[in-house]
């Protein structure tokens, strides 16, 4: 079997989903998983539902009809007929949504926001499902919730692979098209979870793992992998061919064409990763396996911008020792900061951090209380693979350099623009 992930940006309109379509006739579609984000921008735009539902803002119900009138237009655009029981079906959900916000009980921010965010997928999947079967294409379409297995940790769930790989063994029909949710999971009482934002990949490499797929590929809006974002860097060229360590480097350090959980997976059973452009499928793109890179000297260029930089000093010069880094870590992880960079010398202690969830103003006071605190907020941090005097130039040019770290292959840079 054969994996395909196709994310928000190859389904965000009627043409896109079309699109799907022409590239499966390309590419084939027997025995194979499709596993499908939210369209476009709708989780963005579910976010902000969620934020009016807790501020209890007037705009709440003007949020969701957005959410619907989107959807809708694309229903309108994709089927000629509106008794066609697509029209039927997304309405159920929209319907399931609003019920879920007029009659929720529970405060609990992270365990509403996935019960809500997850209609983007829902939604979509069901879209495109109909959309194949009216295109004369034997479809399946599968409830994600019902095989990956997750513990309670809303917004940032981890797999419980056992279980998953139990479900999907299963209940996985081969010889047909089979069409699922990305991002979602669902916990022991069966509350919907989801994987962390742009988790549609790691999904991919989960079913991959579970039913030992022959291959995995990433539909993108890009050639494949690219020695730099294409979007901040002029001159990004193509890389045909990398190894899973560099892919996980790569990813690990930011480059978002690829979520770094993905390819965990997909290491262990050796199965290859390719990352190709929906615009082109039958270009090659990028193959991520086992191996050598084919073009690994030249240097890769990632960039994570608002970053938090918080340097520690100790108040009475006392050194930064073993027990006080781990003592600073532990809290790191328990307000969910994420550390990019660390550096250290005898009396102060560096991070280039992440602060997805806004958790810095409630961490700062307590570590105030031990050491002496700096920041800089919105700074940004370059991270060059395999690097070289030219590359690092490129990076250092018309910016203030806060702190910067060099080892064998990588040198990161933290900078705020001047
Ligand atoms: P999806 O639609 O699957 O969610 P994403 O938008 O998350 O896709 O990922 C594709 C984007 O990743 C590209 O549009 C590109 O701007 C960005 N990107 C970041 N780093 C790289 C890189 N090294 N190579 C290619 N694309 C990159
Ligand atoms: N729809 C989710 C998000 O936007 C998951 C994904 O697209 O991968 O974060
Ligand atoms: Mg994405």
């Amino acid at each position: 079997m054969r994996v395909f992930k196709f994310g928000g940006a190859s389904v965000k309109d009627a043409a896109g989903i079309k699109n799907v379509y022409d590239v499966l006739q390309k590419v084939g579609y027997e025995d194979v998983l499709l596993v499908v984000s939210a369209m476009g921008k709708t989780t963005n735009a579910l976010e902000d539902v969620i934020k009016n539902y807790f501020e209890k803002s007037e705009e709440l119900n003007a949020s969701v009809q957005e959410v619907k009138k989107y959807h809708n237009q694309i229903l309108l655009d994709l089927f000629e007929d509106e008794k066609n029981e697509v029209f039927a079906a997304a309405n159920t959900l929209f319907s399931e949504l609003e019920y879920f916000l007029a009659h929720n009980k529970s405060p609990n921010y992270n365990f509403v926001y996935d019960q809500i965010v997850s209609y983007g997928e829902l939604i979509s999947t069901t879209i495109l499902s109909h959309f194949m079967s009216y295109m004369g294409i034997k479809t399946q379409w599968l409830d994600v919730r019902n095989f990956v297995k997750t513990n309670s940790n809303y917004r940032d769930a981890e797999v419980d692979w056992e279980l998953t790989q139990k479900n999907i063994a299963k209940n996985v029909k081969k010889k047909m098209l089979n069409i699922t949710q990305g991002f979602l999971g669902s916990d022991e009482n069966n509350f919907t979870t989801t994987l962390g934002r742009e988790g549609s990949d790691y999904t991919a490499g989960i079913f991959a793992y579970c039913l030992n797929a022959e291959s995995v590929t990433i539909w993108k809006d890009v050639p494949g992998v690219m020695n730099a974002d294409p979007r901040y860097f002029e001159n990004a060229s193509l890389l045909s061919h990398i190894s899973y360590r560099e892919a996980i480097e790569m990813a690990f350090y930011g480059a978002t064409v690829i979520h770094p959980k993905t390819l965990q997976p997909l290491q262990k059973k050796e199965i290859p990763l390719y990352v190709k452009s929906f615009i082109n499928p039958m270009l090659p793109g990028t193959c991520v396996s086992k191996g050598s890179d084919s073009e690994w000297q030249i240097p890769s260029f990632i960039v994570k911008r608002n970053q938090l930089l918080i340097s520690l000093s100790s108040i009475d010069f006392s050194f930064i020792m073993e027990e006080n880094i781990s003592e600073i870590f532990a809290l790191f992880h328990q307000f969910k900061l994420k550390v990019n960079l660390i550096q250290n010398s005898a009396i102060s202690f560096s991070v280039c951090v992440e602060d997805k969830f806004e958790n810095f103003k409630d961490l700062n006071p307590i570590l105030s209380k031990k050491f002496k605190v700096d920041f800089n907020e919105n700074v940004t941090l370059y991270t060059i693979r395999h690097f070289n005097d030219k590359a690092a130039q490129t990076v250092e040019q018309n910016k203030t350099v806060l702190l910067k770290q060099v080892s064998r292959e990588t040198m990161q840079v933290v900078t705020k623009e001047s």
